[in-house]
């Protein structure tokens, strides 16, 4: 198979969403293609819920009627919803490079990463609510910020709104209230991938986020990909993560190939302005969501867990603004001859993904400006 190609939820001209199967620039209608009644519902979770025979099932059955020429919907004609109800959203913080370009910008004066860094995968839990499909419009927020040099805060649309490149797993399967899911259950229970947009507003975040983390600075929207990337699909990009040193405790320890081989790159403005890799996340999946279980709290089918912005080492392969230009003091070239800091009013960010022949899902969102 080429192209894009996952699960997710269409509609045709103001008609009933249903479950669909993308594959490049067809779908796939699965609730008429005479599939169990999980396909039948508008949404996902149904058959997110089913576990990993069905999803196998499923897939098997989907790709066969695909590659047997059955009829499919064009892409063009669909119109996409977000593919399943969001439980709970949580955000990692997963990349070292990130970690450390932020530690830098925030804290100038302190060791870039905190002590707890190597030993966890750092984490918060977002607002489900407002997890959007690609294409949503994301209206500029509003918010209360203060520059180091103004005597006191103001409030106001955002001055400095940014990107966050991510890749986030769904859970299919939940897990038991008071028990802990070890790194090895991953499969069990994580269904596929989506490309993450974690919208950031700088001026916000930095005068909000201390002592207890991002609040409205990240929560007025949350973009993501239409389709779901089974992992079954992503088998032959599982590679070697980076190496932990110091080695994790035991309840976070797992042997093998469990970082993404997934190559990645964000256009603005028609201009592509960075392109890295997940491989080169410090912290795995299956590490995350035994962190987050690791004191008893259960998943839910539909939990989001993104990994967090993704930098690579290099110039070019930063994951966000912020980053990409320094904090504003190296602006950025875009297509039409302008520059860049911060995202403008108009300017339009696609997220899109490639592994190997599968491309993940892209993720489109375009800045309104703020409401008064
Ligand atoms: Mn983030």
């Amino acid at each position: 198979m080429n192209g894009a190609v996952g699960f997710g939820v269409f509609s045709i001209d103001g008609d009933e969403p249903r479950v669909g199967f993308r594959v490049g620039q067809g779908v796939l209608d699965l609730a008429a293609s005479g599939f169990s009644s999980e396909l039948s519902e508008p949404s996902l979770n149904a058959f997110l819920a089913s576990g990993r025979r069905t999803w196998e099932a499923v897939l098997g059955r989907a790709v066969e009627l695909v590659e047997g020429g059955h009829d499919v919907v064009p892409l063009e004609d669909a119109t996409v919803h977000l593919p399943f109800e969001v439980a709970d959203y949580v955000d990692f913080y997963s990349s070292l490079e990130h970690a450390t370009n932020l530690g830098r910008l925030f804290r100038p004066d302190s060791d870039p990463l905190l002590p707890n860094w190597r030993h966890l995968p750092i984490g918060y839990h977002g607002r489900a609510g407002t997890v959007v499909v690609s294409g949503t419009p994301v209206v500029r927020p509003r918010g209360q910020s203060k520059e180091p040099d103004d005597s006191a805060p103001r409030f106001g649309p955002s001055r400095r709104l940014d990107i966050e490149l991510e890749l986030g797993f769904v859970v299919g399967v939940p897990s038991v209230l008071g028990t802990a899911l070890p790194p090895a259950a991953f499969r069990d229970h994580v269904f596929g991938v989506v490309l993450v947009n974690d919208w950031s507003a700088r001026d916000i975040q930095a005068w909000e986020y201390q002592p207890l983390g991002p609040f409205l600075g990240k929560s007025f929207a949350t973009s993501i990909s239409g389709w779901i990337t089974p992992l079954a699909l992503l088998e032959d990009r599982f590679v070697a993560p980076p190496v932990q040193d110091p080695e994790p405790l035991p309840h976070l320890r797992i042997a093998g190939n469990w970082a993404l081989d997934i190559e990645l790159e964000v256009e603005l403005s028609d201009t592509v302005v960075s392109r890295t890799n997940a491989r080169g996340l410090y912290w795995t999946m299956p590490q995350q969501l035994a962190h987050a279980t690791s004191n008893g709290a259960s998943v839910r089918t539909g939990d989001l867990f993104a990994s967090g912005t993704i930098s690579g080492p290099d110039t070019g392969s930063e994951g966000s603004l912020i980053e990409l230009t320094r904090n504003g003091a190296r602006p950025i070239g875009v297509g039409d001859g302008s520059t860049r800091t911060f995202l403008e009013d108009g300017d339009e960010v696609v997220l899109r993904g490639r592994a190997g022949n599968v491309e993940l899902g892209e993720v489109r969102g375009t800045i309104l400006p703020a409401r008064p």
